[in-house]
């Protein structure tokens, strides 16, 4: 789960992290009495979408200024004027995909001197089931391309979990990102506070970009990114509350309100499958004979009828979805229900691409009986291989 930057930086806040002083803004009248509870003489004006890269982005809009979703201001004046121009129009970055996000939220925030711009982020390394500290000198950029270009200049420290975070640790990322003199102590206390809130909130990523030397040498925050492990998420009420739905993938969002693993993904075929090492096996298959995967779902071991209809209407509410394979290993789930559920699920939304069945394990007579007795146009499978073979077939030709 993720959240906005200010919600991430007010959280940070609250471990003791520097960061400005900022409001948030929801209506756009609302914005000339933000930036004037700020002190200036510099605004910071930043679009709030869940996706980075905003300073180098740009509005779909021709209204919204040729500017990107990050904008300096001089004046209380400008600063409400920029953000009423972002407010409700739609930002494109390098990571919203083509489509962009619709900007409801802006925060406008005390404008920094920077000295220089640093990159920090921790991260859960599954390969060492460590924390680790990444930094680098060259912040405020995008960090893929320094990674690709320059690797040499990115740095990993990795945290050992019976001790912690040590003083230590932080002295050797100060010195990994040359600071010096009074920056060390506080770059050593700001890793503390920052590790402390990983740990304790059950974070995923922590990403700063930038972490700036300001002109009078202190450190600040100037972008906070945070990740939650969404399995965490009901132990920490604050952070659910932080939940903005509208950021999220709406056929996401209704696939967790019944408990479905779905992730949607780019390819043409919907996959309904029940357990996530088979569903995964299906993709691959897919992949195989030639499609991609149009979602990953995972309908679980006792799904009832209801749930199978909701996973099958999801599927096919995604325009990409050229043909559906359904493949069912019926161990804890039964064929009966899933058939059950594909048929009235079909029934209530129509069926305007192919559909391949794949139906094995307990009660798989009933489950065939059900679907072919159901008058749907639906291409029986009788393996794994036989179905994603059919179905690509189906959708390719
Ligand atoms: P992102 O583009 O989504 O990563 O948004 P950031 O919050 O990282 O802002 C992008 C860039 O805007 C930063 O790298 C800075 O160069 C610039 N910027 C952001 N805040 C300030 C500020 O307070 N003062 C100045 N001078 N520049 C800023
Ligand atoms: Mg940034």
């Amino acid at each position: 789960m993720n959240i906005h930057e200010y919600q991430a930086k007010a959280l940070l806040k609250s471990y003791g992290a520097p960061v400005s002083d900022g409001r948030v803004v929801l209506k756009a009248e609302d914005a000339k009495t933000a930036a004037g509870e700020l002190d200036g003489p510099l605004w910071v004006v930043k679009a709030q979408i869940h996706a980075g890269g905003r300073g180098k982005g740009s509005f779909k809009e021709a209204d919204a200024g040729e500017k990107g979703g990050v904008r300096l201001a001089k004046s209380v004046e400008e600063a409400a004027e920029e953000a009423k121009k972002m407010l409700g129009r739609t930002l494109v970055t390098h990571q919203t995909g083509p489509a962009g996000k619709q900007v409801n939220r802006i925060y406008i925030e005390d404008g920094s001197d920077i000295s220089r711009e640093l990159y920090l982020a921790f991260l859960v390394d599954r390969q060492t089931s460590r924390i680790s500290i990444v930094a680098s000198t060259e912040g405020g950029m995008d960090i893929e391309e320094v990674a690709a270009s320059t690797p040499e200049k990115i740095l990993s420290f990795s945290i050992d979990p019976a001790t912690g975070y040590m003083p230590y640790h932080g002295r050797r990322v100060a010195f990994a990102l040359e600071l010096e003199g009074a920056q060390v102590k506080q770059c050593v206390k700001l890793l503390g506070q920052l590790y402390k809130a990983f740990v304790e909130k059950d974070m995923e990523m922590l990403e700063i970009n930038p972490l700036i030397v300001m002109e009078n040498g202190d450190l600040k925050l100037l972008d906070a990114k945070l990740g939650f492990d969404g399995n965490a998420v009901y132990r920490h009420p604050d952070v659910a509350e932080l939940r903005d739905e509208t950021e999220e993938d709406p056929k996401e969002l209704e696939a967790s309100k019944y408990d479905l693993n779905y992730i949607a993904l780019d390819g043409e075929i919907g996959c309904m499958v029940n357990g996530a090492g088979l569903a995964m096996a299906t993709m691959d298959i897919i992949k195989l004979y030639g499609a991609e995967p149009a979602n990953f779902l995972d309908v679980g071991g006792g799904a009832t009828k209801e749930k199978v209809t909701e996973a099958f209407k999801i599927i096919t509410s995604d325009p990409n979805v050229k043909g559906i394979l359904v493949n069912i290993f019926g161990g804890i789930m039964r064929c009966d229900v899933i058939a059950e559920g594909v048929v009235a699920a079909v029934k209530e939304v129509g069926l305007q691409v192919p559909l391949v069945v794949r139906l094995e394990g307990t009660n798989v007579e009933q489950g065939k009986e059900i679907i072919n007795t159901s008058g749907l146009n639906v291409i029986a499978a009788d393996n794994l291989s036989d179905g994603a073979e059919k179905i690509v077939k189906a959708v390719k030709g």
